[in-house]
């Protein structure tokens, strides 16, 4: 069998308040805030993760918060639409839920045979519900959503490009996805197996702007490996001209990093240790985590971070 990674591991996005993020995924979407920690690299910087229960690789969205960022601008050479998977007994719950608290969506209307809800968060990041029914990941207990209707991974993303090519095949030929659609400008690729699938749109716009980084927009999306594979995946993504870094560790996974030849930022992330590494699967996204190498800075940089308020019943202000 052909050597292929297992789909989306997490997506990480810029945004502007981690306040309105909390708000937005777990008050509103009912997501996990699975953990709560400080971008490694500056720690002045939150990291926020939500995802479903135990924040399993396919569910993780990321974001870097940056309060007073300029917006970016969605565009070619980024991640452009995350597709949330939903039942589709579901699309009523969620037109319903959206008109009550005030959220502005489009659709539901049908793209590939799936009904499809878009939306955006509070700083512009396009999403969309995608009635499909795949019903991998575990709900969150405390969600205000009900577990019938609840967003428990990723269904799809989009990768925004200004010419067909190169991207595609990397997709297909170096990381083993299977094309298996095409639309228009958007061509569709599977990855991971048949009951666990996740899809991968490539979407072509010769005329459409370059993305800018910024709130509103994607960093980078991180594709799944074991542990064992990634040095091997390493070494075929370098041999095929890539300048991919070394193996990076976060603690809650090990990566590597690249960018393809769209500008896209590529990251290929190991499913363990995972998220219960440093907290039980209860206190999940509790406190603020901090790897050791930073722990003994605590106090410092808790006082430099904007407080957070994390509650996770709905607040009234919202429901
Ligand atoms: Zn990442």
């Amino acid at each position: 069998m052909r050597k292929s990674l297992h789909g989306i591991h997490h997506i990480t996005a810029i945004s502007s308040d981690p306040q309105a993020n909390v708000d937005f995924y777990s008050r509103i979407l009912g997501l996990r805030m699975v953990k709560q920690t400080v971008n490694y690299d500056d720690p002045s910087v939150y990291h926020l993760y939500f995802g479903d229960a135990v924040g399993s690789p396919g569910s993780i969205l990321t974001f870097f918060p940056f309060p007073d960022a300029q917006a970016g601008k969605v565009g070619n050479g980024q991640v452009g639409a995350i597709g949330y998977s939903i039942s589709a007994e579901s699309i009523d719950y969620w037109v319903d839920r959206f008109s009550r608290l005030g959220i502005k969506f489009a659709g539901p209307f049908e793209r590939f045979g799936e009904e499809i809800i878009t939306f955006s968060d509070s700083d512009g990041l396009p999403l969309e519900l995608v009635a499909d029914s795949n019903r991998a990941g575990q709900s969150w207990s405390d969600s205000p959503v009900p577990a019938a209707h609840a967003i428990k991974r990723f269904s799809s993303a989009a990768l925004l490009v200004s010419s067909n090519g190169s991207t595609a095949e990397l997709l297909t030929d170096i990381l083993g996805f299977e094309k298996i659609a095409e639309e228009g400008n958007r061509q569709r690729f599977a990855a991971g197996s048949s009951d666990d699938r996740q899809l991968i749109d490539i979407v072509v716009d010769p005329q459409g702007r370059r993305g800018i980084p910024g709130p509103g927009t994607v960093h980078h999306i991180a594709w799944r490996c074991l542990d064992k594979d990634q040095e091997d995946w390493r070494k075929t993504v370098a041999k095929q001209g890539y300048n991919v870094t070394s193996i990076i560790d976060r603690n809650y996974f090990h990566s590597i990093y690249f960018r393809e030849n769209s500008g896209i930022l590529f990251e290929i992330a190991t499913d363990e240790p995972g998220f219960t590494v440093d907290q039980s699967e209860l206190e999940l996204g509790s406190r603020l985590s901090l790897p050791p190498w930073l722990e003994s800075k605590r106090e410092d940089i808790v006082r430099k971070l904007p407080s957070l308020s994390i509650g996770t019943k709905p607040v009234s202000q919202i429901e």
